[in-house]
């Protein structure tokens, strides 16, 4: 299925991927996909100071991390490029010249003090209208030019036509909101220094690029109107508007800092999967039936409408986060969690090199003690370390070890788990099998007996089962750590 929707998320580059911008590219994405559309990523960098390359990347890096993947922008090319604001100014001058010769746009040479004055004067007289009056629109054009070639600097605005009426949107969030045309004064689409202003470029960009509909956060909904101006001036039809609300921290302000990590790679150095992620961010602000929550990122980009999408501020909520998280590590097959989760986590760790020093049994085995223990990929680490060491390497913790087996009569235990395992088929049922008559044989209650054998395994009291993690370690190795954990024991 193809359509003609066209979205595009525009990020400026003036920080890392934030989270509401996070969401605002996703519900972007979601749109186009679930309506067979085109997503295009721009990168809106016409502020000099504050944009740099650096965050750039970031951002790129951050929207492929979130597998938010765009048919037009930076990397992929398309059409309609080139897909950064810096690399459009010629656009945009040939935009505002036409305008100026339409006579739609006029220079004005009103310095800063002029305007200062003019609001005091419309202040003092309790104006209702304190913007700009208008003072250069009827500039004769001779007078004009002869002011630009003396060298005068001017800024180009756009002139606002006297008979506009209300300005009103149908934003698809909001509903009808309007404007009163009076307040828009005569707004500035170009500086003096030859930059365009956010209004201006947005309007010539997403005029040029096709966009139908404009999902963008909130704040942005006072430069609407401005930007509706923009489109008629040009002649271009005006896309449709949705404008998504602001994600607040749990005190009700508005998300930053303060609350935690903000910056969506934050959220990836933390260990989020990319897909709950997705999922929880999508939520804020949208619901599939207002009671599902956990929505696969196939089922989002099936299903996702804008008529579901809430106007209310949506509350930022890192335990729904990590409860969503948990679901989608619960949910998978052993399997996937070992392609995905576990076995790259186990990479990174140096704790295995090849793929093929393991056979696909034993890392099934160590997926299935290993998943009920992961909250987070690291995790695997934790659970696997004991695992991964030998008799010599294994390193013991020192309250675990006076606490199960620096006591009087744990070597005798020691003793006995030696002979019952010296033939045990080497299985977790067979070990089990094996420790089972311990307690009753030693007069020791159950708990102690296999701590002992625990600490001696594992080098602690917290890690997994202890006959399927003996079971992974392997009969010889399992041997000299009890052999090793003897000279430990009273
Ligand atoms: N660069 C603007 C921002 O990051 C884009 C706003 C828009 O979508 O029009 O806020």
């Amino acid at each position: 299925m193809s359509s003609d929707v066209r979205v595009r998320f525009a990020p400026s580059p003036t920080g890392k991927l934030h989270i509401g911008g996070a969401r605002t590219a996703i519900y972007n994405w979601a749109f186009a996909r679930a309506n067979g559309g085109t997503f295009i990523l721009r990168i809106d960098d016409t502020d000099p100071t504050r944009s740099t390359d650096e965050n750039t990347q970031i951002i790129l890096r951050a929207m492929r991390w979130l597998g938010l993947d765009w048919d037009e922008g930076p990397e992929v090319g398309g059409e309609h490029g080139p897909y950064a604001q810096t690399e459009r100014l010629d656009l945009y001058r040939a935009a505002a010249q036409k305008l100026w010769d339409e006579g739609r746009a006029y220079p004005c040479f009103c310095t800063p003090e002029k305007l200062a004055e003019d609001r005091a004067a419309a202040q003092a007289r309790k104006d209702p209208f304190q913007g700009y009056q208008r003072t250069c629109r009827n500039i004769d054009p001779a007078e004009a030019r002869a002011r630009i070639d003396a060298g005068e600097p001017y800024v180009l605005r756009i002139k606002v036509p006297e008979d506009r009426g209300d300005v009103v949107i149908h934003d698809a969030v909001h509903g009808e909101v309007t404007f009163n045309a009076r307040e828009l004064d005569d707004f500035v689409i170009f500086r003096s220094d030859g930059t365009p202003t956010y209004n201006f470029a947005t309007v010539v960009d997403d005029a040029m690029m096709g966009i139908t509909h404009v999902i963008r956060g909130d704040d942005h909904l006072s430069n609407t109107p401005r930007q509706v101006m923009v489109y008629e001036a040009l002649g271009a039809p005006v896309p449709t508007f949705a404008h998504i609300s602001m994600i607040l921290g749990a005190d009700g302000k508005k998300l930053s800092k303060r609350h935690g990590a903000t910056s969506v790679e934050e959220y990836r150095d933390q260990g989020y999967l990319p897909d709950a992620f997705v999922n929880y961010l999508a939520l804020l602000g949208w619901s599939l039936d207002g009671e599902t929550t956990i929505v696969p990122r196939d089922v989002l980009a099936s299903k996702f409408s804008l008529d579901h999408v809430s106007k209310n501020p949506a509350t930022f909520d890192p335990k729904k986060l990590d409860w969503i998280q948990a679901e989608y590590i619960r949910t998978m097959t052993d399997k996937e969690f070992a392609d995905k989760i576990m076995v790259p986590e186990l990479h990174e760790a140096g704790m295995i090199e090849g793929n093929l020093e393991y056979d696909e049994a034993w890392i099934d085995a160590l997926a299935a003690i290993a998943k009920p223990r992961t909250k987070f990929p690291a995790d695997v680490v934790t659970v696997a370390s004991p695992i991964f060491a030998t008799a010599e390497t294994l390193e013991y913790d020192e309250k675990s070890v006076a606490k199960g087996l620096a006591k009087e009569g744990m070597g005798a235990i020691l003793d006995e788990a030696e002979v019952a395992l010296a033939d045990a088929e080497w299985t977790p049922e067979a070990i089990d099998a094996a420790l089972e008559p311990l307690p009753e044989k030693l007069d020791l209650k159950k708990r102690i007996v296999f701590q002992a054998v625990r600490v001696a395994i594992c080098g602690n009291l917290v890690s997994a089962p202890l006959s399927d993690t003996m079971a992974l370690i392997g009969r010889e190795d399992c041997m000299a750590r009890i052999a090793r954990a003897k000279t430990m024991a009273l």
